[in-house]
């Protein structure tokens, strides 16, 4: 069955502070949608609320991936279940290296009895390393501890890939690269489209969207998707910026705001 990921009037609170404002969005395999938007609009927000990070308190709607309630799984089981979440802040953490991370995260995903092997996950990301043109040292080095940005976000494509998801959630995966990273950075995300597999790819810019073609492409303002269209309302919006989005709806100020 080919992947089908549906938000149903989604509404979500920050220590009692509604952001997310009621999100309706339907994803299936094959799909890449693009979530456009200004700084403070509850991008992020929605990004976290998906993954089930325990700050981000679902007051109101349903989410499911292939029918199955998402929002009554924990985070470890969102994870088996296919979803990926590459954050906009990857954390670091001392002492883990990225390799026994990674295959720590491919092994949650599988079977007791049924772990890869030592060998096999070895090549296997060797060879994914090696698309990403990343230096093999970053297999040993501490997972994004003194990692660049560019570096952090090659890492997190990285990880998207050995972990072959069913629905990829992308923040703003394009800031801190520089152009040949980005490039790469889109090459990865490119290779991995698949019938059976939806992106979600929130950014603040659409110079992303130059080399992944989205094939829908959503405008986040106060909490709420605004606007939807195709990839000409990204060139528009990278033309134009966001001030003719605000006057045709009448918003004045696009952030989610204290209110
Ligand atoms: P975007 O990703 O579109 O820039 P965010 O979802 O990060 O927007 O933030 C939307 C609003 O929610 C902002 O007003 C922000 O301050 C608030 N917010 C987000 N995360 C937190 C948090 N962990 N604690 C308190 N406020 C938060
Ligand atoms: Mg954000």
């Amino acid at each position: 069955m080919s992947t089908q990921f549906e938000i149903q009037g989604l509404k979500s609170s920050i220590e009692g502070k509604e952001i997310l404002k009621g999100i309706d969005l339907k994803i299936n395999g094959g799909e890449v949608h693009a979530i456009m938007g200004p700084n403070g609009t509850g991008k992020s927000t929605l990004a976290s609320a998906l993954m089930g990070h325990p700050k981000y308190e679902v007051t109101e709607g349903a989410v499911t991936l292939n029918g199955e309630d998402v929002l009554e799984m924990g985070v470890d089981e969102r994870a088996r279940a296919g979803m990926f979440l590459a954050m906009q802040y990857p954390s670091e953490i001392t002492g883990v290296t990225n390799a026994d991370f990674l295959r720590s995260a491919i092994n949650a995903r599988r079977e007791e009895g049924n772990e890869i092997s030592l060998i096999k996950f070895v090549r296997q990301m060797e060879a994914k390393m090696k698309e990403l043109e990343m230096n093999p040292e970053f297999m040993h080095r501490y997972l994004n501890e003194g990692f660049s940005g560019g570096e952090k976000k090659r890492n997190e494509i990285l990880q998207m890939m050995l972990l072959d998801p069913k629905l990829v959630i992308l923040d703003e995966i394009d800031s801190g690269l520089d152009i040949d990273a980005l490039r790469i950075v889109a090459e990865g995300v490119n290779a991995m489209r698949a019938e059976d597999r939806g992106f979600l790819i929130i950014t603040h810019y659409q110079r992303l969207l130059n080399y992944i073609t989205p094939d829908f492409v959503h405008v986040m303002m106060q909490g709420r998707i605004v606007k939807s269209g195709g990839p000409e309302l990204a060139q528009r919006l990278e033309a134009e910026g966001y001030d003719w989005v605000k006057e045709e709806l009448g918003i004045v100020d696009e952030t989610v705001g204290q209110a």
